[in-house]
């Protein structure tokens, strides 16, 4: 055991004792009888949180956070759509307190006007430096590493939804040059372009066609998420470069038209692409999104096509996490929303999505399974990276 005793001088003399693997916490305990001890992971939050209240901070470094700590950590899609409204501190800083490498801010779905997503991408370029100076947007690869270098969240942006191009083909450069850098197809209805994940199962349209083509030629990632089966199938076919599915689930694991079929993980993985595994309980097939879940439909797209192709994305939202349901509520009451989030699927049940603070709690479930410090690493970031570094300019 180590034990490193830094005073903090805001707070009065605390004593921190960094846990070795196989360290019995309670031991550690009674060597500092009396005190009021604490147990968390190394992570700026939750010490800060713990020295509130805690005399003795017992800090947990297994092997898993280790490699947590020393990972690229990539989430491709967050469950917030940046408005006027929110802070983007507050949305944000979940994020840098997790110690998260690069996030994708989603700005549009295509239940929106079109014009919503050019409004959220100009505001949250307008706005980041100032209300999350901790946050760096980023255009090409090269600028995350030195973002991260910097001690910054890199951010870039994604949108969920083709209905943002207007019927037009040339928004896409105009998107990528705002700082887009992946796409899907639909949101769970059909669109100009292709099938949703919620309607007929229709192929890619022409315009489909043609965007997935300008979408290889700037730079941006075509991704599958929310996408109907055939259009998926079709346009990892059509692309030239590797397609992802952001955020979703095995169906084999959680029959859910939002799941994702073998077929299409096989056809991602053939791509060189990456499945991000999502953190809401409703596709985990849990009452409670926990990290044990994550981990399990993790090893099972691994298993499926190899650990090089799967990610995580956990679509956490700070202001609705603790009541993803009320979200689920508001959209099944009117009309319009049942064709999004149709009945019967289970949005009318309580849901829940697992709190990005969460990531060190997936990374030891993985270690538990048998994964490697390495294979850990690709999973946690790695993987998605090399995407990017394959298809950004
Ligand atoms: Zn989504």
């Amino acid at each position: 055991m180590l034990n490193s005793i830094p005073s903090d001088p805001m707070t009065s003399l605390r004593l921190f004792q960094i846990l070795s693997p196989g360290d019995d916490l309670g031991e550690q305990r009674s060597s500092v009888a009396g005190a009021n001890a604490y147990r968390l992971m190394l992570l700026p939050a939750t010490i800060r949180e713990a020295a509130e209240v805690a005399d003795v901070i017992l800090v947990e470094m297994n092997d898993a956070l280790a490699t947590y700590q020393s990972a690229l950590v990539w989430d491709d899609h967050c469950g917030f759509t940046v408005t006027i409204e929110r802070s983007l501190d507050d949305l944000l800083r979940p994020w840098h307190d997790a110690g998260v490498n690069y996030l994708s801010v989603n700005i549009y779905y295509d239940r929106q006007p079109w014009t919503d997503a050019m409004e959220s991408a100009t505001g949250l370029r307008g706005r980041l430096a100032e209300e999350a100076p901790y946050c760096q947007l980023v255009s090409r690869v090269d600028d995350i590493t030195l973002a991260n270098q910097q001690g910054q969240l890199a951010v870039a942006m994604d949108i969920e939804g083709m209905n943002a191009l207007n019927g037009r083909v040339e928004l896409v450069q105009t998107y990528y040059d705002l700082g887009v850098r992946h796409m899907m197809i639909a949101y769970n209805r059909n669109n100009l372009a292709g099938a949703g994940c919620h309607d007929q199962n229709l192929g890619l349209t022409d315009f489909g066609c043609k965007v997935i083509d300008e979408m290889n030629r700037v730079g941006m990632v075509v991704d599958c998420s929310h996408t109907g089966i055939r259009t998926s199938l079709e346009a990892m076919a059509r692309s030239a470069y590797p397609v992802v599915v952001s955020h979703t689930s095995p169906r084999a694991l959680v029959d859910h038209e939002r799941n994702i079929t073998d077929e299409q993980i096989k056809s991602c993985a053939q791509t060189g692409g990456v499945v991000g595994i999502s953190g809401v309980n409703l596709f985990l097939g849990a009452d409670a999104a926990t990290p044990e879940a994550v981990a399990r439909h993790i090893a099972y797209v691994a298993e499926l096509v190899g650990v090089e192709h799967v990610g995580i994305s956990l679509d956490f939202d700070p202001e609705e996490h603790a009541s993803y349901e009320s979200h689920v509520e508001s959209t099944v009451m009117e009309d319009v929303d049942n064709e999004f989030w149709p009945q019967g699927s289970g949005y009318d049940r309580p849901a829940q999505t697992l709190h990005i603070r969460h990531l060190p709690d997936i990374a030891r479930s993985l270690m538990e399974l048998g994964f490697t410090a390495d294979e850990l690493r690709a999973i946690l970031g790695g993987n998605f990276f090399r995407v990017a570094k394959e298809v950004w300019r």
